[in-house]
């Protein structure tokens, strides 16, 4: 997403709420990392095997431009890190561990069954 504005912004759906990340840096990323098959919306039909940070910390900016900082594993974790590499231009693709790392969303079904 581009917006014509010196603002980096990120908005999250998670457990059923929307949340606007303003301005969203690391304080922690940790060394130990998950492999996972991740999805993109840039590119739906298409699955990608890559390694994200387990836990994570961000500080960010709320709507109300107070400082939060929220701490993330597991499912979250792997969000934040694909909307802040958004952010930063890029696109789970660049992430790609290998050349068997790419999967089109039906192999991706017929192998290992509907994903989420
Ligand atoms: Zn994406």
């Amino acid at each position: 997403m581009q917006i014509g504005v010196p603002v980096r912004l990120i908005y999250i759906e998670f457990e059923g709420a929307t949340h606007a990340i303003r301005n969203p840096e690391y304080e922690f990323q940790s060394d130990s990392k998950f492999k996972l098959w991740d999805d993109c919306f840039s590119f739906p039909d298409l699955l990608v095997y890559l390694e994200r940070s387990e836990k994570i910390q961000v500080r960010y900016e709320d709507q109300e431009g107070a400082v939060r900082r929220v701490e993330a594993t597991g499912a979250l974790s792997e969000l934040l890190q694909h909307e802040i590499d958004h952010l930063d231009g890029i696109l789970a693709i660049d992430r790609a561990l290998d050349r068997n790392s790419l999967c089109t969303r039906d192999e991706y079904i017929r192998r290992y069954g509907a994903r989420g």
